[in-house]
């Protein structure tokens, strides 16, 4: 029987208000939101007749009575701060009508805390799983309340020293589909109610530390200042500039720490965070270079001194060749592959097995916030187009 909107609004009626308030949803990791999850995903399991277990790691696994290694479908449970409903729980939602479907057993997977909203830890799950978290890192992490990552764990019943042993589960799988929610207005700008997703953009994150001299803002003259605040106001309108001038690549200053932060000092010290994100990692190069002249630049300007470093490096990644031509079977054959700006757990599952998502569309674009919103019947139609792959796929 064919997917509907009927099937997708059903599946997602216990899970949509978990953790629903008037602000949005929140699901964080380890917490009485993120249980009450897993509950819906047993449930959803026994219902299929899939056994419910869940990793190492935390991720939640609902496995088929056959010897593996299997396909499996999924996403995550987990949200940010105040996000929206359709993120990563319509993956889930939509990995269990597909498993109900397919004549040959496949698994279905939510990945442990993937937003990492609460310790800055994303794609936990599937890190852990592909044995490149960094673990004692993770762990030591703290959320706004002084909790430790192990300690949360440990109250939401998993076992941190187990963390370890999530590797071993790799080998369970053949490979890995994800359904998510367009995060753009791609697919609504093409008419498109599904796309295949081709690969997820390289991303860098850079560090910039400015230290001038914090000195009163009434009584020191204009060219007697060492304004660490200016010379980073610099940078980001060069970030601005460089991602500006290059097709494809976007490039945000997003966070930013100045002391003493006060009403009437001249800014001593700022540390700054710069995201970066683009289809190759030459446009990276090219970005890197590009602010750390423009910091040199400010440097030497202001009288202050500044230093770039890389927080974070990951490299594109292509999906499978594979699958992306059994889910674009299903497709106009002018329907154009997407390119993703924005981190997914099958995005590091595709490091170490075949990997491959879908998207939906998304008429606002918006996500990670209450204004996200998928209509039914084109989350059945994605859902359809994995369902029509995975056959393919399994040759069933
Ligand atoms: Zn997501």
């Amino acid at each position: 029987m064919t997917i509907t909107a009927a099937h997708i609004e059903a599946r997602m009626a216990g899970l949509l208000p978990i953790g629903l308030g008037p602000a949005g949803t929140n699901r964080l990791a380890w917490t009485a939101e993120d249980h009450a999850a897993a509950e819906w995903f047993r449930v959803q399991a026994e219902d299929l007749g899939l056994l419910a277990e869940r990793d190492p790691a935390g991720s939640l696994w609902a496995v088929p009575d056959a010897p593996g290694p299997w396909w499996a479908v999924g996403s995550h449970l987990d949200s940010v701060r105040d996000g929206g409903s359709y993120d990563g729980a319509l993956g889930v939602a939509a990995a269990f009508e597909v498993a109900a479907r397919l004549p040959r057993p496949v698994a279905v997977i939510a990945f442990a805390d993937e937003e990492g909203a609460r310790f800055n830890t994303p794609t936990f799950g599937s890190r852990a799983l592909v044995g490149r978290l960094d673990i004692a890192d993770a762990l030591a992490r703290r959320d706004g309340d002084g909790i430790s990552m192990a300690a949360a764990m440990r109250t939401a019943g998993v076992d941190p020293d187990g963390l370890t042993g999530a590797p071993a589960w790799l080998g369970r799988l053949r490979g890995f589909l994800e359904l998510h929610i367009d995060q753009t207005t791609e697919l609504a700008d093409a008419g498109a109610p599904a796309g295949v997703v081709a690969g997820l953009a390289a991303r860098l994150r850079l560090a910039l530390h400015v230290r001038g001299r914090a000195d009163h803002s009434g009584t020191t003259p204009m060219h007697r200042r060492a304004d660490a605040l200016l010379a980073a106001a610099r940078v980001v309108v060069a970030v601005n500039d460089l991602a500006a001038g290059r097709p494809g690549v976007v490039a945000t200053a997003t966070r930013l720490l100045s002391e003493p932060n006060a009403l009437t000092t001249v800014a001593g010290e700022v540390r700054m965070w710069v995201d970066v994100r683009a289809p190759s990692g030459g446009d990276l190069d090219h970005v890197e270079a590009g602010v750390r002249d423009a910091a040199a630049a400010a440097a030497a300007q202001g009288g202050v001194r500044a230093e770039v470093t890389v927080a974070s490096r990951s490299e594109a990644v292509t999906f499978d060749p594979g699958i992306r031509a059994a889910l674009r079977a299903g497709l106009p054959p002018d329907a154009r592959e997407l390119l993703c700006f924005a981190g997914h757990d099958a995005g590091i599952l595709a490091e170490r097995i075949p990997a491959g998502m879908v998207f939906v569309r998304n008429a606002t674009g918006i996500s990670h916030a209450p204004q996200e919103h998928v209509e039914p019947g084109d989350a059945a139609a994605a859902a359809e187009l994995m369902l029509d792959g995975l056959r393919m796929l399994t040759g069933t």
